[in-house]
């Protein structure tokens, strides 16, 4: 039997221009999947409309291809995946593992977990609003490669939660594990401001029959006033930098030490024959060059 071949991915949301720390997620995933002979997938994640920015998605692909960071393959956008999200939701309410759920906002308790309310029906006089994913009591354990071991239980930390907005849009929880079940994904390497939501999705994949993939949570680029900095801060983006410095800061950032002043294609070669994901620390506060994070 052939093994299954390694596919890591890198899925951007469109709402702004690529800046550092999302450069870090896409030279780790990108590392991780072609320094083991596999290939790297690109998905743009634009199933929010609300928080798109316009031409961001566009201007993100462009800086891969200028930083070098190619995708095996053609790009996958969710805003075309709409039925096949659907489709996972009506299986789930077939199987009883969804619901829809009657309650707004200000019917939630301030934790924000959700108590059950319409698990067994909405009530009366109410219209339902959104669909929920019904969760079962037990606890979720995975092996991250860099976290170690992480338990969750989401009944007792989220409980049953929204797989379809009541503004009709699919929630991203649903949509990301659709699409990486979808495109073949191994192997999840993204920033750990996502480690908290993955045991919903293992959640999720395992309702689906879906198998889970290995999952390395990055550690998160910090700015030097400690707000995580988001496509949405004013930072300087990666567009403005030069492609071998953006890169060679990315590598530093991960742990890794490639030789100073390499030309892009030197520098991606080095990294390639060099990769050692031991090396990229679980915890990283600051950026090596505070100039990347004002
Ligand atoms: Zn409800």
């Amino acid at each position: 039997m052939n093994p299954v071949p390694v596919v890591g991915r890198f899925a951007p949301s469109p709402t702004g221009d690529l800046h550092f720390g999302s450069l870090v997620s896409a030279v780790g995933s990108y590392l991780e999947a072609k320094s083991a002979g596999g290939l790297w997938l690109l998905r743009i994640e634009d199933i929010d409309p609300p928080r798109e920015v316009s031409g961001s998605a566009g201007r993100i692909i462009n800086d891969l291809h200028r930083l070098g960071l190619s995708p095996d393959g053609p790009v996958l956008y969710q805003s075309s995946r709409v039925a096949a999200y659907q489709d996972a939701i009506d299986k789930l309410l077939e199987k009883g593992l969804a619901y829809p759920c009657a309650c707004s906002r200000k019917d939630l308790p301030e934790s924000g977990r959700y108590a059950g309310t319409c698990r067994n029906g909405i009530p009366p006089g109410k219209v339902p609003r959104s669909i929920r994913f019904h969760v079962d009591a037990g606890v979720c354990t995975f092996n991250d490669r860099l976290q170690g071991v992480v338990s969750d239980s989401p009944a007792g930390s989220t409980g049953d939660f929204v797989i379809r907005r009541a503004d009709g849009l699919f929630a991203y929880q649903l949509a990301v594990v659709v699409d990486d079940h979808f495109q073949g994904v191994t192997q999840v390497v993204r920033g750990a401001d996502l480690l908290d939501s993955t045991t919903r999705q293992i959640c999720l994949q395992k309702s689906l029959g879906y198998v889970t993939p290995g999952y390395m949570h990055l550690p998160i680029v910090i700015s030097v006033d400690g707000k995580k900095l988001s496509k949405r801060a004013l930072t300087d983006p990666v567009n403005r930098q030069e492609p071998a410095t953006a890169v060679e800061h990315a590598l530093q950032f991960l742990g890794q030490n490639p030789p100073s002043g390499l030309s892009l294609n030197d520098l991606w070669k080095w990294a390639l024959e060099n990769w050692n994901s031991d090396q990229v620390t679980c915890v990283r506060e600051s950026l090596p060059n505070s100039d990347l994070s004002a």
